[in-house]
């Protein structure tokens, strides 16, 4: 609607385009296994309703989300060929919504795998799950004495029909880490005891180690979002978001002029000041304040003072008079400054920036 987009203070465009194009690179890379989608945490933030059907779209048909709840929601959005999985596991007592919803559990525990047998066998159905074991990482996944364990035990495994076994690696974003060839070898000698299915290791970093990493089915995530887990590789990868505020203020203040709460910047010469329509509720990091910028016409215009719960002062003084104007659209996130860029200054992880932006964008899906 173009009236809610003109009156929005911010707007966040997802390139759907990029998104299928970042899973077909994905596939290819990962080819002959095949590729999933990891869209948990409603497609990293970017809205899984819209981008698990664009991953279909362009051939993916396994999907994993972390919550129970983040599978029933998704179900209903994709064709039934699609499989659902969730990686956090169930909770005792989750197994009858998850059974009836048809969604296929990562079974994470003993405990679980006895669960989820007994509920398949109350309705004499053998029903599908995957397990996860833990090679290494030590945060979900059976333990290699719960895989001996189990191996003693085909009456359990024989009442579930286990579609994939997995485990997850802890340091593929670092090729040379001597965990990832540790985990291989824990994840060759552990997956050999439980029944032979389809296996699973490489998340996005893992798709982009060795050949060997990569088994029956690749589960990629931040890649398929534009981001490289791996600096310096993914070349193929595009940038899929856009995000934009609102100017919704300009005012001109004299040297000396304090601008922001705590009062932590102090104009050092006559400056103007634009307030754009974004804050640390939108998942802007107040740890930027005195120290990102925003971007107009590829110009830099630093922020000055504390990043506010929904609004940013930025120092716009090196624009030419009449450029920036109230209602201006600043880019915040695309050609000039990456998802990376902002990770790096705030000393995290671009997957923290793009699962917290938050709700209140107005979205645009191109
Ligand atoms: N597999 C598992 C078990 C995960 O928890 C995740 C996400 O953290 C992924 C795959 C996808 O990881 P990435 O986003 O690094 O590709």
């Amino acid at each position: 609607d173009p009236q809610v987009l003109a009156s929005a203070g911010a707007i966040l465009t997802v390139d759907l385009a990029a998104l299928r194009s970042n899973y077909l690179w994905l596939a290819g890379r990962a080819a002959p296994a095949r590729c999933a989608a990891v869209v948990k945490a409603d497609a990293y933030g970017l809205g899984a309703s819209v981008a698990a059907p664009a991953f279909y779209e362009a051939g993916c048909r396994a999907f994993f989300v972390a919550h129970l709840s983040e599978g029933l929601d998704l179900r209903p959005m994709l064709p039934d060929d699609a499989t659902i999985h969730i990686l956090n596991g169930l909770q005792p007592g989750a197994e009858p919504a998850c059974a009836a919803a048809g969604l296929v559990p990562v079974l994470n525990g003993f405990e679980q795998v006895e669960a989820w047998a007994r509920i398949g066998r109350q309705d004499g159905l053998r029903l599908p799950a995957v397990l996860q074991i833990d090679s290494g990482m030590s945060r979900l996944g059976l333990s290699p004495e719960e895989v001996e364990s189990l191996a003693t035990r085909p009456d359990l495994i024989e009442a579930i029909d286990v579609r994939l076994v997995m485990s997850h690696l802890a340091c593929a974003d670092e090729p040379d880490h001597p965990a990832n060839a540790a985990q291989w070898q824990n994840f060759e000698r552990l997956r050999a005891l439980v029944p032979h299915a389809p296996l699973s290791l490489a998340n996005s970093g893992g798709v982009l180690l060795d050949a060997r990493f990569r088994y029956d089915l690749a589960r990629p995530g931040i890649a398929l979002y534009g981001v490289s887990p791996t600096p310096g590789v993914g070349e193929g990868l595009m940038p899929v978001l856009r995000l934009d505020a609102r100017v919704i203020q300009v005012r001109q203040v004299a040297a000396g002029t304090a601008v922001g709460y705590g009062a932590t910047f102090h104009a050092p010469y006559p400056m103007r000041v634009a307030t754009i329509a974004v804050g640390y509720a939108d998942g802007w990091p107040r740890h930027l304040s005195n120290r990102g910028a925003a971007f107009f016409d590829g110009t830099r215009l630093p922020i000055v003072g504390r990043v506010s719960m929904d609004s940013i002062t930025l120092d716009v003084t090196p624009l030419p008079e009449g450029t920036l104007q109230l209602g201006s659209l600043v880019e915040l996130i695309g050609p000039h400054q990456t998802l990376d860029d902002v990770a790096a200054q705030c000393g995290t992880i671009p997957y923290e920036i793009l699962t917290g932006l938050g709700g209140r964008y107005a979205r645009v899906y191109l």
